[in-house]
């Protein structure tokens, strides 16, 4: 049986190492090495989640081209499942990553074959959707294909609302797990702000009308989860940050890795925390993603 089912975007990552990022309008010399890496959040998070051990099906679209070749390779290689990965009549999906040496990244993203995918290529994947035991879904495919997918669903719904757009009222009533950064919070939320207060953060979580907890991810200052009833502040592991990037889609991996295990909401966002620590201290995004022994010899 399937454990996960990733429904989301592959990108080629053409990753650029600067020694600081540009302003708009501003060019930055960078060294001679840049490098290509398999990315996309859905990519990212089905590598994260078959490193831990776990059986994952992606559903998504890359062009009919040499890239969209490679990187179907690279997810099979993972050990993730590729037949519904669709073949598009648009170029593979590209991303710019930007990466200064104290880990702070910027990221240009051309959608390509993600957003040629519509609901209506989902539906001969309703049964795998249907039948996974988790759908892991995020915001760089359509937000038809992101309603279609969590009207799919059988198991466990985790919505990653990344990048920020608001999502319709009822997805976000069938989803079990939201998680998004404090800024994609803000912008589900229509907040012209984006709040640094963790009760702040907590009443927009509430207002959303999930099913489930909210797990705010807070960078370095870790993760906010937010029940009814409750929230509180888990802080991130302290380590070396070589490349953020990947963090967050390692962090929803983790999260509905440990949550299959039955895990609580807080046990799985410590579980999260501390397997998204590992891929902040090593450059790349699906590159750095740790499998599930290297988690645990870290510690
Ligand atoms: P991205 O989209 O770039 O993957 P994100 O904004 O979705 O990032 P973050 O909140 O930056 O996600 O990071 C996710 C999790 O990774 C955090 O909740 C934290 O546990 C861990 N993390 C991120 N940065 C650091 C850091 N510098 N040190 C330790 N842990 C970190």
């Amino acid at each position: 049986m399937t454990d996960i089912v990733v429904v989301g975007s592959l990108n080629v990552d053409v990753v650029v190492p600067l020694p600081e990022l540009p302003a708009a309008g501003q060019t930055v010399l960078g060294s001679a090495d840049h490098w290509r890496a398999g990315g996309g959040k859905g990519a990212n998070q089905a590598v994260a989640a078959a490193r831990l051990g776990r059986q994952v099906a992606m559903v998504g679209a890359v062009g009919d081209d040499a890239e969209g070749e490679w990187l179907t390779g690279l997810l099979a290689a993972e050990g993730v499942r590729t037949e519904a990965v669709l073949r598009a009549t648009r170029p593979t999906g590209q991303a710019i990553v930007l990466v200064t040496a104290d880990g702070d990244s910027t990221i240009a993203v051309s959608s390509g074959a993600n957003m040629w995918l519509s609901s209506a290529h989902l539906t001969p994947y309703r049964e795998l959707i249907r039948t996974a035991r988790a759908l892991l879904v995020q915001q760089e495919v359509s937000a038809e294909v992101v309603a279609e997918a969590v009207a799919a669903a059988g198991g466990l719904v985790v919505l990653n609302p990344a990048p920020a757009r608001p999502v319709d009222v009822a997805t976000l009533a069938r989803v079990d797990v939201l998680v998004p950064n404090r800024g994609e919070l803000a912008a589900l939320t229509g907040s012209p702000t984006v709040p640094g207060d963790a009760d702040q953060l907590a009443a927009l979580a509430r207002s959303l009308g999930t099913r489930g907890p909210v797990v705010v991810t807070l960078g370095a200052d870790g993760a906010l989860v937010v029940t009814d009833e409750r929230q509180w502040l888990l802080p991130a592991q302290p380590v070396e940050a070589v490349d953020a990037t990947g963090a967050g889609d390692t962090f929803c991996a983790a999260l509905a890795d440990a949550l299959l295990d039955g895990a609580s909401i807080d046990d799985a966002a410590r579980w999260a925390i501390r397997v998204a620590a590992v891929t902040v201290t090593r450059p790349g995004a699906m590159a750095a993603v740790p499998r599930r022994d290297e988690v645990l010899i870290a510690g």
